[in-house]
């Protein structure tokens, strides 16, 4: 028997009690499931729980991820989002099968998305990443640096800016998370209305969920505490 439903309802619930605690509604919080190194039957499973947003990191397994859940579960609309780190020669694969990217931290990327999203699709709905804690070899763009990001990758036809991703540096400690947090929902509001869909703020994983909603996340990306620990690295 799998845990995976078991899982996934414990993480709806820690959501909620999140939400309850901030005084926020259970539902201005969205749920991505982060399915990354985990194979088509573990998010077949996620699905019959009900989940329908997924998160990859890796451009080629989401690929195939996604082509296998088409076909295996035809039908079912599923919601795939990149939030890897993304390479220019990478960004057909994406633009022509993903429906979200968290990772618009250059702007070539995101024009070669914009150019390659096929006109069958609706535009990528993408998130600019923003680098609040200054990891070095991090990505995401400085925060000075996010305004006119966000101004130009809004005037791409392709897409449509919909609002900031972040992967704060873990801290065990909630008070550090929440201060970073709270650092990129003012980056978040500072930019607010240089898209009209600016509505996302993709912040919080298992560790730092709590912290994450508390400051005012509307996305949570959650993998570990759905699927169990990840044992291997695939290439990118
Ligand atoms: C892997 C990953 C997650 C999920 O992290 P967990 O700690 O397993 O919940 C979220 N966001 C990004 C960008 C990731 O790469």
């Amino acid at each position: 028997m799998t845990i995976i439903p078991q899982q996934l309802a414990a993480v709806r619930e820690r959501l909620r009690l999140a939400c309850e605690a901030a005084g926020r509604s259970p539902d201005s919080v969205g749920l991505l499931a982060v399915s990354k190194t985990f194979g088509p039957d573990a998010v077949a499973q996620a699905m019959a729980a009900g989940q329908r947003a997924f998160g990859e990191n890796y451009v080629q397994e989401g690929v195939d991820k996604i082509l296998a859940l088409r076909a295996s579960h035809p039908g079912v609309a599923l919601e795939w989002h990149c939030i890897g780190p993304l390479q220019t020669n990478k960004t057909r694969l994406v633009a022509e099968h993903f429906d979200w990217v968290h990772t618009i931290d250059r702007l070539k990327v995101a024009q070669r998305l914009s150019d390659q999203r096929p006109a069958h699709l609706p535009p990528l709905q993408v998130c600019v990443q923003v680098n609040v804690d200054g990891g070095a070899n991090k990505s995401g763009v400085a925060p000075a640096d996010a305004p006119a990001l966000a101004q130009a990758v809004a005037a791409l036809p392709g897409l449509c800016l919909r609002g900031l991703m972040a992967i704060p540096e873990p801290s065990p400690d909630v008070e550090s998370q929440q201060a970073v947090c709270e650092r990129v929902k003012a980056v978040f509001d500072g930019l607010k209305g240089v898209s009209p869909q600016w509505d996302t703020l993709s912040l919080g994983m298992s560790a730092d969920l709590e912290a994450a909603v508390a400051a005012g996340s509307t996305l949570v990306r959650v993998g570990t505490a759905i699927f169990g620990g990840r044992e291997r690295a695939t290439a990118a």
